[in-house]
C-alpha cells in the first residue's frame, strides 16, 4: 500500500535488516528496540491489523513467529520472550500494517508488566464474558 513503511519494506524500497522471509511474511530488525534482538513478524501482504487479517493469514504469521522465535533462541540465548501486537492507537499501534513483536527479555532487561496484576470483580468478570459469548460469530 502506498505510503506504508512496511509494504516499502517487503518491496526492497525501504532499508531493514531481515532476519527470516518466506512466500507469504518476513521478519526483521525494529529499529527502536526494546531490548537485544526485537523483531517484528509480517505478512507480506498489507492488512491493517487483528480486526481485519484473516485467520489464514494470522495462521502463516504465527507459524514464522515460531521459527523466529527459535531462530533468535539459537543465536542471542535469550531467558525468554514477549510476542505482542497491537491493534488500534488506544493499544500504541503506530504503523497499521499488520505485525508481531518478538522481544527476547533478559532477567536483567527494563522492560515492566504495563499493567498492575489485581483480583477483579467477579460479577463484572462474569458480565464480560457473558457479553463476549453472546458476540460469538
Ligand atoms: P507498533 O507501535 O506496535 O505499531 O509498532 C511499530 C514498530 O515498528 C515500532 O516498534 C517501531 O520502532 C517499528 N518501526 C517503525 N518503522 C520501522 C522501520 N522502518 N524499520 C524497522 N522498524 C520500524
Ligand atoms: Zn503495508
Amino acid at each position: 500500500m502506498d505510503g506504508c513503511i512496511f509494504c516499502s519494506i517487503v518491496a526492497g524500497g525501504a532499508p531493514a535488516h531481515t532476519i527470516y522471509s518466506d512466500n507469504d511474511t518476513i521478519a526483521f530488525m525494529d529499529i527502536n528496540p526494546a531490548t537485544d534482538g526485537h523483531a517484528l513478524v509480517i505478512p507480506r501482504t498489507h492488512v491493517r491489523d487483528l480486526w481485519e487479517i484473516d485467520e489464514d493469514e494470522a495462521a502463516r504469521v504465527m507459524a514464522a513467529t515460531v521459527r523466529v522465535a527459535a531462530q533468535i533462541r539459537r543465536a542471542l540465548e535469550p531467558d525468554g520472550m514477549n510476542v505482542l501486537h497491537a491493534t488500534g492507537s488506544a493499544a500504541f499501534q503506530t504503523v497499521y500494517h499488520f505485525h508481531l513483536h518478538v522481544i527476547p527479555r533478559y532477567f536483567n532487561d527494563p522492560i515492566k508488566l504495563p499493567w498492575v496484576p489485581r483480583p477483579g470483580d467477579r460479577t463484572k468478570i462474569a458480565q464480560m464474558a457473558e457479553k463476549i459469548v453472546a458476540a460469538a460469530g
